[in-house]
């Protein structure tokens, strides 16, 4: 099964099974891609499986809505709640993946829902492992630079993780995939590197560690945050900067950041090696501080783990 380990869905306000947790086919959401949602992981750790982040996401969650004026009819802590609970349905204790969306639901199908217009929230929640491979997490993976462009700034917001920004990613990941790459790089519509189809981007130059700004068109992630603090407390703070591709090709070390790619290195770009092709050292140390988070071995002074 794809989802191994779903059991049960919460489906505005009730937990149902799996196969149950249904919408219509005239949903605002399906035709116009009027959803927001969240990818969260659960991990086993030292002390028990915990949520990682879960508020900051159910934050970013509202904050998503927000843009869209889509009002979500729960409070921010129902929706932990009940993340929580979903995982604790579904005894998902070894890592999960939780992923929350609200969306326009059955209503009107006008391109100006009302205010009134319901929004329906799901909660799924899975077992699952590494994203883009096992082995990616030591040895990187190999990407490309699209020919597809981030949305501009004014058309689509990228800060909202909305449904619709996603046919954006899936264009450029399919374009990567095709072309033998594991992952492709997009540029913003002024040249500059945004981000990955579903990660963001860092690299590292002279000891420097570089990553886009929220103006080149990129999803501010939470990971992103980790790393961005993580090295501040390792003493290395990052900088954000416009970044113009050739830069991409000169770096000594690159990684992606996300949920689901947690830190993945990159190995080569476009089919140039970054730094010697291998796994760069400010990569590993930042990897050593983010999943010692989750083996004990890093103290955990921000509250980041949640319980369930
Ligand atoms: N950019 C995009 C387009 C994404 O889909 C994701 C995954 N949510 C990220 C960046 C990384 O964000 P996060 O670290 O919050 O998962």
């Amino acid at each position: 099964m794809t989802f191994k380990g779903g059991k049960f869905i919460w489906h505005n306000g009730q937990v149902v099974n799996w196969n149950d947790a249904k919408v219509h086919v005239l949903s605002h959401a399906l035709h116009y891609g009027s959803s927001v949602f969240e990818g969260i992981r659960l991990y086993k750790t030292s002390s028990g499986p915990k949520i990682f982040r879960l508020t900051d996401h159910i934050k970013r969650l509202f904050n998503s809505a927000k843009i869209y004026r889509m009002k979500i009819p729960y409070s921010e802590s129902d929706i932990v709640n009940a993340c929580k609970n979903i995982t604790t349905e579904n005894e998902l204790i070894n890592g999960a993946y939780i992923r929350p969306i609200a969306f326009r639901g059955y209503g009107e199908i006008g391109l100006a829902p009302k205010d009134d217009h319901n929004i329906d929230v799901s909660i799924a929640a899975w077992e699952w492992g590494a994203y883009l491979g096992n082995d990616a997490l030591k040895d990187g993976v190999e990407v490309c630079v699209s020919s597809w462009q981030r949305v501009a700034p004014n058309t689509i917001p990228t800060m909202a993780k909305a449904g619709g920004n996603y046919l954006s990613s899936t264009l450029i990941s399919t374009e990567a995939k095709r072309l033998g790459f594991d992952e492709g790089i997009a540029l913003s519509t002024d040249g500059k590197v945004s981000e990955g189809a579903g990660e963001n981007l860092f690299l590292v130059k002279n000891g420097e560690i570089l990553t886009p700004p929220a103006s080149s068109g990129i999803l501010t992630g939470i990971t992103r945050d980790t790393v961005i603090r993580l090295s501040d407390k390792i003493g290395l703070a990052v900088k954000e900067a416009e970044i113009n591709r050739e830069t991409l090709y000169l770096a000594d070390e690159m990684f992606f950041t996300g949920t689901a790619a947690e830190i993945t290195p990159i190995r080569s770009v476009d089919r140039i090696i970054v730094g010697n092709g291998k796994r760069g050292e400010i990569t590993k140390r930042l990897q050593d501080e983010f999943f010692g988070l989750f083996s004990g071995k890093m103290s955990d002074p921000n509250n980041w783990l949640e319980d369930i």
